[in-house]
């Protein structure tokens, strides 16, 4: 094996996606990245969750989700409400601009450029994670605006400012782990990223 730079890693760029579920009585969202068409014919896409998100429960449980596609408008306030806090807790869609597709869930009618509904298919255990490969039920463009990738995220959304704390940062979401040594297994309690996605506070 040569040497990993899991820098590298970064390189390999993607979109920022609200997924919405059905919930056991209340809808449900939260944001992926780790979303990709996987074949043409027929049409299938690969969606994958961390476990510790109640969403990856209610996928499996339920079968179904919708993708909506964040497009470079969404302000921060949308990932904090959807990426840091879990539907366990809260109900993410009040003031949230949203309309019903024909599966029954929810999708964002503001800051989003599509949606795709998709319907479990083939559920694959990857530990840590579970990947859906799903068919896809209906599909729309919603405008053309284009789409919100980690990279435009990273540059332009996410703020800037390091609070003056010791500590590690998680640099998905800015959560402050305040403590040295930062534990190897520990697990960003907002966004769910390892530890490996922290970096020291200096
Ligand atoms: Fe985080």
């Amino acid at each position: 094996m040569g040497n990993i730079d899991t820098n590298a890693l970064f390189k390999i760029e993607y979109g920022l996606y609200v997924v919405t579920v059905k919930g056991e009585e209340l809808d449900n969202g939260l944001i992926l990245n780790a979303i990709m068409q996987v074949t043409a014919e027929p049409l299938k896409v690969a969606v994958t969750v961390n476990k510790q998100n109640y969403s990856h429960d209610l996928i499996k449980a339920s079968g179904v989700m919708n993708v909506c596609c964040l497009n470079e408008k969404a302000p921060f306030s949308l990932f904090q409400n959807f990426g840091m806090k879990s539907g366990r807790d809260a109900y993410k869609f009040i003031g949230v601009n949203a309309a019903r597709s024909n599966n029954g869930l929810l999708y964002l009618t503001e800051y989003s450029n599509a949606f795709v509904s998709l319907s479990v298919e083939q559920y694959i255990d990857l530990g840590s994670h579970g990947m859906f490969i799903c068919a896809v039920t209906e599909a729309q463009i919603l405008d053309n605006v284009p789409t919100m990738t980690y990279g435009y995220y990273y540059n332009n959304v996410k703020p800037k400012k390091q609070p003056a704390k010791k500590g590690y940062i998680c640099k998905i979401c800015g959560y402050v782990y305040e403590g040295e040594p930062l534990p190897d297994d520990f697990i960003c309690p907002l966004c769910k990223h390892p530890a490996s996605d922290f970096e020291k506070i200096e």
